[in-house]
């Protein structure tokens, strides 16, 4: 049979790019990027897309662990014995601890967008299956990523979700893109519209401790020191107050907080801010100067702030300098746009009745506004019973012992499970843990929906799934269903369609006619819809927060104790606060940003992709090199006061002289010799974190380099 071509949706990530897939006898043969429809692109990772489908590494059957916990030993099984065995190890922890004994983890594998949607709530990650199950302790990804940004920081100031404070990018006279490297973004339409915005004359400002790729192309790069961009906006932010830059009707009428600001800021003068952030201080009034007169600025900020000692409270500086300035649902400034609604209303899983879950105690904003657990409290609970015991994890799409700091804690705990099952593409370090492990598709193997913005389109399988491996989705469907709560989950590819368009039967027959997607209804631009009672549910104006106003003063954050104004913390491991052990370990660490080739720790398997980066690779200064005798290339040995870790040194002027990048992702066990000896959350620390979220501190802390 000749090859045929088929338009199709990458399955790699959730990014849902438009592809042309070609397929041969069955299997893929070929992917480019689609041309002329929307959404079409094609990343690197997009375009390994065959190896990462046909991978020998693949799971594809079933395992049961045979050997110790970690050893790797498992036996094939067939899926009914695997599920039967998961469901009954699982109603046993019940019967003996109660449910909350169980906890599941949802990671960044498990964004497929219906299996989010299905499991729906305020964090969309989460799998609720637990929920349903009697237990509260549905965690994510989220307890170390984007809630921050996505939820705490925007909620305590506007009453919004993150993801609808969006830049205006096309209207915009100067893009500030601050700790974001969209480049890495999945999918990277927001980088390709920056870098249209630019051609078209649209100036571009970076504010980052390193020179990204965003901050190569920028018109400006403010390079700033990881860790303090709080200080950098509360900087800008006197600036704009004491020369009244801002937007005085705006903030009289619709802000609370104003007056303790301004007696705040006052110490941020320039030379301060200069000090704490090395930014100098004739750019800080440049910025502060610029973003406030020129109108017309929108943001692009992401994750990137989310990870010092005061993450949440920096968000929030940042975001205020928007509100003040007037720059907030304007066109060319940060525009808020609602989030999609769900298709539908998700399956209701019902609460555990009065349990909290683990980590609501130590972080009750985080709980109130994501009614999920927080995961850095799991090995508290595991290891120390408190505050009860939990006995049994549920890991989908999620590598925690690559992605959280000082694995060997987390490995600890896990060691002491009664149970634990994965599910995943692939043999991650958790799974080597895990008493089962469950192979699931890739998104080329399932059907599905797609959403973007304004546009909807069907996920049409491309392939048939390699070995036994099954939609993520369906796993959960058949577990829930030999839990007694298979009404849960749509048990079938087909009632997923069914019951997500149960409302709009018209709109399911129109996309299935459609196989490219169907544009939704746009409605005209609407902007300061506070104005007219658009962003509260009661239809009145104002934002929709305690107050009605923006707060810079945050109710929320004053309830469970926290300083309600977006107070700037040094991190507690850095040169001013901790001046003994910056004499021993005199490099600011930053760990994080994301690589090209690699999806975290994912795809270090990746033959393709590891052609693009082979080993990892830490970040210096030339002149911090040379101090040390180190050459570019060669391999060298990052230390912390909490371990040691090898990398190749990239020489160079993409940081400042006192600071170092290292790559992130290394540690798992398919990976190649390099990337699997270099875990860099052996050199983090798992007990440095923001207070209001629990995120760990991984951007800002103290090491030292010397050459291997
Ligand atoms: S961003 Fe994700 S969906 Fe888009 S091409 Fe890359 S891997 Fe595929």
């Amino acid at each position: 049979m000749a090859s045929v071509e088929k338009p199709a949706i990458c399955g790699i990530c959730p990014g849902g790019c438009g592809i042309v897939a070609t397929v041969d006898e069955g299997k893929l043969v070929g992917v480019k990027g689609a041309t002329g429809t929307p959404f079409g692109s094609l990343c690197v990772r997009g375009k390994a897309a065959l190896e990462v489908l046909y991978s020998p590494d693949r799971l594809e059957s079933p395992l049961i662990r045979v050997g110790e916990k970690g050893e790797g030993e498992f036996r094939k099984v067939s899926w009914d014995e695997a599920l039967d065995f998961v469901a009954e190890k699982m109603r046993k922890i019940k019967e003996e601890y109660g449910a909350r004994a169980l906890v599941s983890h949802s990671g960044r594998g498990a964004f497929e967008h219906s299996l989010s949607e299905v499991n729906g709530g305020k964090d969309m990650v989460a799998s609720k299956l637990l929920r349903g199950f009697g237990s509260p302790n549905s965690a994510s990804v989220g307890s170390l990523c984007f809630v921050s940004f996505g939820i705490l920081a925007p909620m305590t100031t506007f009453g919004l979700s993150g993801l609808s404070l969006v830049p205006d990018i096309e209207r915009s006279k100067t893009i500030v893109v601050w700790g974001a490297n969209p480049i890495t973004d999945s999918p990277p339409f927001m980088f390709q519209r920056i870098v249209a915005a630019q051609k078209n004359g649209a100036r571009i400002i970076a504010i980052d401790h390193m020179r990204s790729d965003i901050a190569n192309r920028a018109d400006q790069w403010v390079a700033v020191r990881s860790g303090s961009d709080g200080a950098l906006a509360l900087g800008i932010l006197n600036v704009i107050i004491s020369e009244e830059l801002y937007d005085k009707d705006f903030v009289a009428n619709w802000t609370v907080g104003f007056p303790e600001l301004r007696e705040y800021v006052r110490e941020f003068t320039p030379e301060k801010v200069e000090k704490l952030t090395w930014v100098p201080r004739e750019s800080v009034i440049q910025l502060a100067r610029e973003i406030a007169t020129t109108k017309q600025v929108s943001l692009r900020t992401y994750t990137g702030l989310e990870y010092s000692n005061s993450g949440v409270q920096n968000i929030r500086a940042v975001f205020l300098i928007w509100a003040l300035t007037g720059q907030l649902d304007v066109p060319g400034g940060v525009s808020i746009t609602p989030p999609l609604p769900p298709l539908k209303d998700t399956a209701d899983f019902s609460e555990a009745d009065g349990i909290l879950p683990i980590g609501a105690r130590e972080y009750p904003l985080y709980y109130e506004l994501t009614n999920t657990a927080q995961f850095m409290e799991f090995p508290k609970a595991v290891l120390k019973g408190d505050p009860y015991p939990v006995k049994g994890l549920l890991i989908n799409g999620a590598s925690t012992l690559t992605s959280y700091p000082q694995p060997e804690i987390l490995e600890e705990a896990y060691r002491n499970l009664e149970f634990m099952v994965v599910i995943d593409r692939f043999m991650t370090k958790d799974a080597l843990y895990a008493d089962v492990v469950l192979p699931a598709t890739t998104y080329f193997e399932i059907s599905s929906y797609q959403r973007y913005p304004g546009y909807l389109r069907l996920r049409e399988k491309v392939v048939e799934p390699v070995g036994e491996a099954r939609n993520d989705l369906l796993i959960f469907a058949q577990l829930a269903q030999r839990l007694g709560i298979g009404h849960l989950y749509p048990q079938s590819e087909e009632e997923l369609l069914t019951r997500t368009f149960a409302h709009a039967p018209e709109l399911l027959q129109q996309l299935k006619e459609n196989p490219l997607g169907v544009r939704l209804p746009a409605a005209e631009p609407e902007y300061r819809k506070w104005e007219r009672g658009l962003l509260r549910p009661d239809g009145k104006p104002g934002f929709n927060t305690p107050s009605g106003k923006v707060e810079i003063l945050s109710s929320l954050l004053a309830k469970h104790g926290y300083e309600p104004l977006p107070v700037y913390v040094d991190p507690l491991e850095g040169p001013l606060q901790n001046p003994a052990l910056f004499g021993r370990y005199p490099l600011i660490l930053n760990t994080g940003a994301r690589i090209m080739s690699s999806f975290r720790s994912q795809h270090l398997n990746i033959p393709k992709l590891l052609k693009l980066q082979k080993r990892p690779e830490a970040l210096l200064n030339s002149q911090d090199a040379q101090q040390r005798g180190i050459s570019d290339g060669d391999r060298i040995v990052v230390s912390t006061r909490r371990g040691k870790v090898t990398f190749w040194a990239r020489v160079g002027e993409k940081v400042l002289p006192g600071a170092v990048e290292v790559n992130v992702g290394g540690g798992g066990p398919l990976q190649n010799r390099a990337w699997r000896k270099s875990n860099t959350n052996d050199l983090t620390d798992f007990y440095n974190r923001d207070p209001i979220s629990g995120f760990p501190v991984f951007k800002a802390l103290l090491c030292e380099i010397e050459k291997a």
